[in-house]
Order: structure tokens, then C-alpha cells, then sequence
């Protein structure tokens, strides 16, 4: 190599740290096997998913000691951090819920009829943007058809541009059009996991909300007992693979709680009952055997996944959860 090439190469290393210290700048590098590097620290996770049981009241969850209808998350909690006082602060309904996770804005939906999708870009545009990778890198996987609505944004600026865009199966046979089963939903995303091994997914089980709807109360617990069983059906399909075990960070929120006393059928109002939430985090970046019973809220998540994905996330009024990162 003469002067000149070596002159090329040192510059092309030097590039090559600039971009690397750059927020994002490794976001889109698939074959490098360091994590995403973020505000100068480095991630170990190159994945992230996010499950989001819907609709559970906290006291069958976390709030009752006994534990007894999500024996599998309590088993799994010594190994994350649990953040219990978790609250959402407004609007609490499904799509609020599921657009604050995303995009760390709340915002009301007055009609789901007029297909409004979130005002605001969140991870997933962000992300698939940042990377350049293929939507097949992204994934919402829902029973509620509804949530399809979160693959495109109201912003202009992002708006119809489908790279941005996830992939979406969401309801029945995942056409976007009636609800489907959890069970459905949960094979559909092991198989997506299995198959294109996307960075980040989004997984939502409607079975909570629809078993307490449903007004039986014996339903209702047993959603939950199958949902528990569900988010660590996920958690360990994800240990079992080794494109994943040890590189990715799971996030188990809910989109919103329910009314305290006697009335766990609805939701909907700004009682504690439904707004208080929960967040379970596992994975490398996270530490192991917290519990924290005060402070978070719904729209954080999304600014400390984007952390960890190595974006900026500039709409986002959330904060970084740094209380859960190592
Ligand atoms: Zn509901
Ligand atoms: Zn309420």
C-alpha cells in the first residue's frame, strides 16, 4: 500500500469511529456484532421487542402478593427489573395506550372509524429510517385488528412511506379485520421471529381486555393466567434462539389498566385503577432483580427502546428509563 492508500485507509478508519460515535451511527450495520451505540454507551441487545398484555388491572397482577394468576412473569421478574407503580396519565384506551408505547406522545382518539393513525412518527419509522433495513426488520403482531392503524403516522413529513412502515399482521388471520385469538397471534410472531429475525417487534395480546369486557370474572382471571404463560412462551422462544439469546431486551407493558372496585369490566377514565400499568424489562441491558414501586410512565418506553436501537426519537415527551438500564 503506498502513502496515498495508507493516507485512504487511516481516513476511512477515522469515518468509520466518527460514524460509529454518531447517534444511530451503528443502528444500520447488520453484520457488526457490537450493539448499538447511543449517547456514547454501548448496548449489548441488537433486538428489542415489546409485549404488551391489554388491559389488566394491577391488582391481579403485580399488586396481589400471592402472584397467583402470572406465576411465570413473577418467576421471571428476579431477572429484570420491574418497574410496579407504572402509570399511563391519559386517555386510557387501547390506542392511546399502544401510540404512547410507540411514539412517547399521548394522544386521544375521538373516532377509530376515520382510520387516524398516531400523530406522530415513533420506533418503528425511526428505526426502519436510521437502518435502511427492510420492513421484514420490523414487525407489529396484534389479535386487535385496530392496532394496524399504528403502522403509518398523521405526520406528513412520514406519512404513506411505506419503507418507514412495519410490517403488520394484526386480527383474524392477521387481514386487519376482526380480532383474533392470542394463541393465533403468539404462533404468528414465534414463526416471524423464526423466520426473518427482525430487530424489533411489537406484540399485542387482546385477551385480558376482551375476557373483562366480557363481564365473567373466572374468564377474566384465566386471560390473565394464559397471558402470563403467553409472555413467557415469547421470552423463552427467544432464549432458545441464538440469533437472540443474550441480545435482545424484552419490554411487558399494558396499554392501560381498569376501573378499581367492582366494576373491572370497563375502562376508560383517569381512576387509578386505569392508569395504573406495569413494566417487566429482561435482557442484557437490563438489571437483574429490581423492583422499583414508583415512577415511569407509558410514553418512556418509547424513548429508552430508542436508546437502546441507537435513535433519537425527537417528538417523544417521555424520558429514558435509565433505572432499568445496566
Ligand atoms: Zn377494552
Ligand atoms: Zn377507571
Amino acid at each position: 500500500m503506498g502513502r496515498f492508500g495508507k493516507f485512504l485507509s487511516g481516513l476511512a478508519a477515522v469515518l468509520g469511529l466518527l460514524a460509529a460515535s454518531a447517534c444511530g451511527g451503528s443502528g444500520g450495520s447488520g453484520s457488526s456484532s457490537a450493539g448499538y451505540v447511543h449517547s456514547g454507551r454501548t448496548y449489548q441487545a441488537r433486538n428489542v421487542v415489546i409485549l404488551v398484555l391489554d388491559g389488566p388491572r394491577q391488582s391481579e397482577m403485580w399488586g396481589d402478593p400471592t402472584r397467583a394468576c402470572i406465576p411465570n412473569l413473577a418467576a421471571l421478574a428476579p431477572s429484570g427489573t420491574l418497574l410496579s407503580g407504572f402509570q399511563t396519565a391519559h386517555h386510557t384506551y387501547t390506542m392511546a395506550g399502544h401510540t404512547a408505547i410507540l411514539t412517547g406522545v399521548y394522544q386521544e382518539y375521538l373516532n377509530l372509524s376515520t382510520n387516524q393513525h398516531p400523530d406522530h412518527a415513533g420506533i418503528f419509522q425511526h428505526f426502519l429510517q436510521a437502518s435502511g433495513l427492510d420492513r421484514n426488520q420490523a414487525w407489529i403482531v396484534s389479535s386487535k385488528d385496530t392496532l394496524a392503524l399504528l403502522g403509518d403516522t398523521e405526520d406528513t413529513a412520514w406519512r404513506g412511506k411505506d419503507q418507514y412502515q412495519p410490517s403488520l399482521w394484526c386480527g383474524l388471520d392477521g387481514q386487519a379485520f376482526e380480532n383474533g385469538t392470542d394463541s393465533a397471534t403468539v404462533a404468528k410472531a414465534e414463526a416471524i421471529l423464526s423466520s426473518d429475525h427482525p430487530r424489533l417487534m411489537l406484540i399485542s395480546l387482546r385477551q385480558p381486555d376482551s375476557a373483562a369486557h366480557a363481564g365473567v370474572w373466572a374468564d377474566y382471571l384465566a386471560a390473565l393466567k394464559a397471558s402470563d404463560a403467553h409472555a413467557a412462551e415469547i421470552w423463552n422462544a427467544l432464549q432458545a434462539d441464538p440469533v437472540y439469546a443474550g441480545r435482545t431486551d424484552l419490554f411487558i407493558t399494558h396499554d392501560h389498566g381498569r376501573h378499581d372496585g367492582e366494576n373491572f369490566t370497563q375502562h376508560g377514565d383517569d381512576c387509578a385503577g386505569c392508569r395504573h400499568v406495569a413494566l417487566l424489562a429482561l435482557g442484557p441491558d437490563i438489571k437483574a432483580g429490581v423492583e422499583i414501586s414508583s415512577g415511569g410512565e407509558l410514553i418512556d418506553v418509547a424513548p429508552t427502546v430508542a436508546e437502546l436501537l441507537g435513535l433519537d426519537l425527537p417528538d417523544a415527551r417521555g424520558r429514558l428509563l435509565s433505572e432499568l438500564l445496566k
